[in-house]
């Protein structure tokens, strides 16, 4: 399986968290997306969860789909799909493993329970695993 490192800019960062807040108390999803040669994220897509949920999400097709177009349009792949645990551990839960998006994509969570902690990992069918990922300073002069 082809596993990577993922890299994500602080500011792609920032707005994974500031979604994060907006949805609060639901669930958040989206994906991230960039070259899996390097894991870099180059892009950000919020979806609408459609389940609008506390404790699950399910991507709404649409919102999948234009994010999907405009993937091909940009020659990158997903990397990795990211979601909110408002009021949990940002640890994978078993629907978490079973509806994963696929087990070459990593699983981005944010915990908001007391403090926001994010982790990454990789999900199959019953398990999952810590995923090494960093957060790239690459923001200037703001
Ligand atoms: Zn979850």
């Amino acid at each position: 399986m082809n596993r990577f490192r993922l890299l994500i800019p602080d500011r792609l960062f920032d707005e994974m968290i500031a979604h994060a807040h907006r949805e609060y108390p639901l669930e958040c999803c989206g994906l991230l997306a960039g070259l899996r040669e390097d894991g870099l994220v180059t892009a950000r897509y919020p979806l609408v969860n459609i389940r609008a949920s506390e404790t699950e999400f399910l991507s709404d097709p649409q919102s999948m789909f234009a994010a999907m177009r405009q993937m091909r349009a940009d020659d990158t792949m997903i990397l990795a799909v990211y979601h909110s645990h408002p009021s949990s551990e940002p640890i994978p839960s078993r629907k978490d493993c079973e509806q994963r998006y696929a087990d070459d994509v990593a699983c981005v969570i944010v915990g908001m329970k007391e403090v926001i902690t994010t982790r990454v990992w990789w999900l199959s069918e019953a398990n999952y695993q810590e995923a090494e990922w960093q957060i790239l300073n690459v923001k200037r002069g703001e």
